[in-house]
């Protein structure tokens, strides 16, 4: 055949010299805190299930019965053969969930990236990504075909370099063309999904302000877990109604799948004239909009508030009987024991990574936890950047402390965490 065979063969070995290989894991179980692999059970430290949410009866009820009623199949795209009622229902949940005017739902996060990104911004634009921003962002950025700049992770000071430049620029073509002031729009998450940090919200809302910027926070990793009523962490700032465009995901805490928007009724609007891959895909199934409707009120209720109590009980524990390590630098998590619990909560992650470097040697430190039953996933490039491979845990309310210290003694095993003799914790 041409030469493919072997031209892809080829490619596939350079993938492998790198370490960069990736292969799918069959799993026969649903997501838990344990899941099954080849008849070997393995304690689960990869999902992004925060909540426990992905096998939980109210959310599988909910898309049985969306089942029964609505079908299987969604039909086509939404404007075209008619808008099923679950997709509304979720949406009009999720606005009053996050307190916005409206909400459109996306078939996934990134889909709701790209529709969005490139719905709102042409090639006059300027758009200004986080360096640790998710694919999807930095893919919708490209798409768009917006000047594309990237401020140094979480620097003020770089980002603000790169809105006197836009401003400069849109002074210049402003003046050739009266009608056409690039906007500038900044993009981040809110809680970076791999290396489990926050992003200063408060500072950027004061920023795009002064600039007369767009604010976009992708809040795929904070959605259901931070602020009063775990809206994610905008709300935990004090900031959600300074934020243009929020985005999230419904894959992720929430237990089931879908991207939103959540803002202002005019962008909702926008976005179904406007965003392509909201027009041009199949609406999601019936069953995943009401299982995401589902997750949103168990997450809203006051077993959602019990969920997060245990995660946060869960990571606490993890971070206490890893504290030397997290003294060493080692670890990104670690919550001052000064602060009260709420405050602590606010600044810690669910999500753990644990630096190793070189891509092979991640893959292997990887693959020794699974010979003792412990599943982390190896995060290489081009998830994150060359020389940066790491093990991300992720930490989930549906593990008990037997499994968190099942975990730490297996790190421990195979030296994950430095001794703690030679690492005394902080005074
Ligand atoms: C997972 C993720 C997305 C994409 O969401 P999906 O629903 O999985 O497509 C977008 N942004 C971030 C930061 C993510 O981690």
């Amino acid at each position: 055949m041409n030469g493919f065979e072997t031209e892809l063969k080829a490619r596939l070995e350079e993938i492998r010299s790198q370490g960069l290989y990736r292969e799918l894991h069959r799993i026969n179980s649903a997501q838990g805190r344990q899941i099954e692999i080849e008849g070997r059970h393995y304690l689960n430290f990869s999902s992004n299930d925060y909540l426990g949410l992905a096998n939980e009866p109210a959310l599988k009820d909910a898309a049985i019965r969306a089942v029964e009623k609505f079908g299987s199949g969604s039909g086509a795209s939404r404007l075209i053969c008619g808008s099923l009622a679950p997709h509304h229902e979720l949406e009009e949940t999720l606005a009053e969930f996050k307190g916005t005017e409206a909400a459109l739902v996306f078939s996934s996060g990134y889909a709701a990236a790209l529709g969005t990104i490139c719905a709102l911004l042409g090639k006059n634009d300027v758009i200004i990504l986080d360096k640790l921003c998710h694919a999807s962002i930095v893919d919708a950025a490209r798409l768009s075909g917006a000047r594309l700049r990237v401020f140094a992770h979480n620097d003020l000071n770089n980002l603000e370099e790169l809105l006197q430049w836009a401003t400069q620029a849109g002074a210049s073509v402003s003046a050739a063309n009266k009608h056409s002031r690039p906007q500038p729009l900044i993009v981040t998450e809110s809680l970076f999904s791999m290396d489990g940090d926050q992003a200063p919200l408060h500072e950027l809302a004061e920023l795009k302000d002064r600039y007369g910027a767009w604010l976009m926070v992708d809040e795929a990793h904070a959605t259901g877990l931070y602020g009063p009523c775990r809206r994610g962490l905008a709300e935990a700032h004090g900031v959600s109604d300074r934020i243009e465009i929020q985005m999230g995901t419904l894959g992720k805490a929430l237990g089931a799948v879908g991207g939103y928007i959540c803002g202002s009724r005019a962008l909702v609007e926008f976005l179904i004239n406007r965003a392509r891959s909201f027009i041009f895909s199949t609406a999601p199934i019936p069953a995943a909009a009401a299982a995401a409707r589902a997750g949103v009120c168990l997450v809203r209720s006051h077993a959602g508030a019990e969920r997060c109590t245990h995660l946060w009980e869960r990571v606490r524990q993890f971070s206490e009987k890893t504290r030397p390590a997290c003294a060493s630098g080692g670890l990104a998590t670690e919550i001052p024991e000064t602060m009260e619990p709420a405050r602590a909560e606010a600044k810690s992650s669910a999500i753990i990574p644990l630096l190793i470097g070189d891509a092979t040697e991640t893959v292997s430190a990887a693959a020794r936890l699974r010979s003792e039953g412990i599943y982390v996933p190896a995060i290489r490039f081009p998830t994150v950047a060359r020389g940066s491979g790491r093990l991300r845990l992720t930490i989930t309310a549906a593990h008990t402390l037997e499994d968190v210290n099942e975990l730490v003694a297996a790190l421990n095993r195979f030296g994950l965490i430095p001794p703690s003799a030679l690492h005394p914790p902080h005074s």
